[in-house]
């Protein structure tokens, strides 16, 4: 994302313009993976600043609907951004961590499921789900 787009999302979020908020919206949208606040402390521009600075600013994009907060079953909580490539899932490798998006999604059955068993639902809007194994690295 270019940085002028990053400042009119933040402007358009309600949300004050600061050097921490585009670095960290910069890096996220170059991002080809999810990524942990670990990852993000390891940005050159981002170096100087403490993690739970990092928490709060990434905490606001979450509710803000900019970024996505995963669970992976990791230590730590995983973000990506939100629309960046439509629906998909992950794979996530048990062993050493590696994440793989996963663009097929075959869940249209089971969402009409979900919706005819529920008694307190009418309609499903989103779901995630996200995938345990290993890669063929650790597969050996
Ligand atoms: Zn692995
Ligand atoms: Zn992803
Ligand atoms: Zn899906």
């Amino acid at each position: 994302m270019h940085i002028s787009s990053i400042k009119t999302l933040l402007r358009e979020s309600g949300l004050k313009v600061t050097p921490i908020r585009l670095a960290l919206l910069n890096y996220l949208s170059k991002a080809k993976k999810p990524l942990s606040v670990e990852d993000l402390m390891q940005v050159k521009s981002l170096l100087e600043v403490d993690k739970v600075t990092l928490y709060r600013n990434l905490d606001t994009f979450v509710k803000k609907g900019i970024i996505q907060r995963l669970d992976l079953h990791r230590r730590e909580a995983y973000f990506e951004m939100q629309h960046k490539h439509g629906h998909h899932h992950h794979i996530i490798c048990m062993e050493c961590g590696l994440i793989e998006d996963m663009h097929s999604c075959s869940m249209d059955i089971a969402v009409k499921n979900v919706e005819k068993k529920s008694k307190k639902f009418s309609k499903i809007i989103d779901h995630s789900m996200e995938f345990y194994g290993l890669c063929k690295k650790c597969d050996k």
